[in-house]
């Protein structure tokens, strides 16, 4: 890789040779867990768990990031790609659903790569993209026949909040391309006899304090974008002040029950399929600990 444009942000970043990019990864793959995940939707961790890996690094800078320690501060461990197929392996042969890859867009070519040796012949269960919803279309094509299953979030519908909280004002036009490119590749969502998606788009929101209207124009997008039968919703409420949420006193709290259920009355209206979360979920322990869990060699 010479100059990376993988992302919106066409860095430019020489990451062969040393530089990192505003992403914060250089030219090796960082991980900084790979674990069975209990935490994500029903169809997606069903009974066994998903089998997440989580990618140091990320191209978006959101000021409450629950994951800063791996995407702000780009904690992690070398891996090579030999090593990054044995975890995937290792995840599937443990009872995984799926391999559920966390912000992997960094590292999109050295994914191809191990997909490409081991996938539909090793590795059998689905492939899971699990993205902040920053991605680029062209970046994406590169994936159609190695993914299954996209989990993008739409987080913003306003630009300014977009800028403000994620330093990407351009979020809502490149999110909206970039899951219309989902959408295209994998079709409607599928579902097995037992609930768990083979196929298919989740499309995630967070409702944040104060951002009630935005949530509901977020809904509105996502009806009028892609409709409410093609896709899956999961509207989330676990949004915990992190990072450096300190600084914006308007997001330096929970969301309140009035807020959610606000947003969650406009996903009924429109009927769509999917899940909401207890308000309980808003919980520290949510984040999984990045203590390096299936990363280092046993
Ligand atoms: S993936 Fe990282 S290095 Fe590549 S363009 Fe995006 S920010 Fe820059």
């Amino acid at each position: 890789m010479s100059s990376c444009m993988l992302c919106p942000r066409m860095c430019g970043a020489e990451r062969s040779n040393g530089q990192r990019g505003i992403c914060g990864a250089g030219n090796e793959i960082l991980l900084a867990r790979a674990a069975l995940h209990m935490w994500e939707e029903p169809c997606i961790s069903g009974t066994r768990g998903s089998g997440t890996v989580f990618f140091s690094g990320c191209q978006l800078g959101c000021v409450f990031c629950q994951n800063y320690k791996i995407s702000a501060e780009c904690f992690g461990l070398p891996v090579t790609e030999e090593r990054l197929a044995g975890i995937f392996l290792s995840l599937q042969e443990r009872g995984a659903h799926n391999i559920n890859l966390v912000s992997a867009a960094p590292y999109t070519e050295a994914v191809l790569r191990v997909l490409d040796r081991i996938r539909g012949r090793e590795l059998t269960v689905p492939v899971v993209w699990n993205s902040g919803g920053y991605e680029r279309v062209e970046t994406l094509k590169r994936l159609n026949g190695y993914v299954d299953i996209y989990l993008p979030d739409y987080k913003y519908h306003s630009a300014e909040r977009a800028k403000k909280y994620s330093a990407a004002a351009d979020y809502p036009d490149i999110a909206l391309a970039a899951i219309s490119e989902m959408v295209r590749q994998t079709g409607k969502y599928v579902l097995d006899d037992d609930g768990i998606m083979t196929r298919g788009c989740v499309i995630r929101h967070l409702v944040m304090p104060g951002g009630r209207h935005d949530s509901i124009a977020c809904v509105d997008d996502i009806a009028q974008n892609f409709g409410t039968d093609e896709v899956l919703l999961s509207l989330m409420s676990q949004y915990t002040p992190f990072y450096r949420a300190e600084e914006f006193p308007e997001i330096n709290r929970r969301v309140t029950t009035f807020e959610y259920e606000s947003v969650c009355r406009k996903v009924r209206e429109y009927g769509f399929r999917g899940f909401f979360q207890e308000k309980s979920s808003a919980k520290e322990e949510y984040t999984p600990p990045f203590d390096l869990e299936g990363v280092l060699p046993t």
